[in-house]
């Protein structure tokens, strides 16, 4: 057991965690050591930084090309009126800064990309997938896939989302002679292959997106990270939780991984990010 070096002030700040068997001050340690890189600092950012922040995880990066803008705030939590016209990113950080200075904030101005999520993803623990686009998810799932990076994923579409927790663990698995699935958890392009064409979905911003939606969703997409780094509980592994908030439903559907999965299928056609065109169609998410 490593040596415990929580002080009275991170044992009175996280005293509800320590008191539970299934975390103790063990646990704890391991959330203060964790890292997290959250990308997207917009409606399913906020509540996963807030509360991710406020269990003690040491260090957060936060990746966000984007100023807050007003209408933003019915849902972008971590954001305030005060902060319209600042990048995401210094706004989010300064939220964490004031709820716990034992959190180190790395910020990352900037759109992710093929040429740069190798150098930011390799800085941390756990991927927290909270954008607003397809380009950006299926980049992160290729990259997390090719690394054994966990992603969790989370995606919202006006009253509806899904979240599902991507370990990317294989193991070294292979397909067995027969050609059977193996035992390997699926990633995103195991459920869907490919982004959907430019322009086939609807518009973002014109969608519209209940403001609470991606608090439920974005909370329990930090829950399975914590989980992921404590090391317990039943991961959203295989599993995709779809929650409808008009009909107040939550169906969890297994999947599995696919052999013909284009990245890790048997004979995949995606060996680098680089391979691959991700700009393009605008969201179901509507962040
Ligand atoms: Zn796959």
């Amino acid at each position: 057991m490593s040596e415990l070096r929580l002080d009275a002030t991170q044992l009175d700040r996280y005293s509800r965690h320590v008191i539970m068997d299934e975390i103790g001050p063990e646990g704890q340690q391991r959330l203060l050591e964790g890292s997290v890189l959250v990308v997207g600092a917009g409606g399913l950012g906020s509540p996963a930084i807030q509360y991710l922040a406020a269990a003690g995880i040491g260090r957060l990066g936060i990746v966000d090309d984007d100023v807050v803008e007003r209408s933003n705030l019915q849902r972008q939590i971590v954001h305030g009126d005060d902060d319209v016209g600042r990048p995401k990113v210094e706004s989010a950080a300064d939220y964490v800064a004031a709820l716990n200075p034992d959190v180190d904030v790395d910020t990352y101005e900037m759109r992710l990309s093929a040429a740069n999520v190798a150098d930011l993803v390799g800085e941390y623990d756990v991927v927290l997938d909270a954008s607003d686009n397809f380009g950006t998810r299926y980049l992160l799932n290729d990259h997390c896939v090719l690394t054994g990076t966990p992603l969790s994923h989370g995606a919202i579409y006006r009253f509806e989302g899904q979240v599902t927790m991507f370990t990317n663990d294989r193991g070294g698995n292979e397909a067995d002679s027969e050609g059977e699935a193996t035992d390997d958890p699926p990633c995103y392009r195991c459920i869907f292959p490919e982004a959907p064409e430019p322009g086939t979905v609807p518009d973002c911003a014109t969608t519209g997106v209940l403001g609470v939606l991606p608090g439920t969703v974005g909370c329990i997409q930090a829950t399975e990270v914590v989980k992921y780094l404590l090391g317990k509980g039943d991961l959203l592994e295989g599993r995709l939780l779809m929650y409808d908030a008009m009909g107040m439903t939550f169906d969890t559907v297994d999947v599995l991984q696919n052999p013909e999965c284009p990245v890790c299928g048997d004979e995949p056609e995606i060996e680098s990010v680089e391979d691959v065109a991700y700009e393009g169609s605008c969201s179901i998410s509507a962040d």
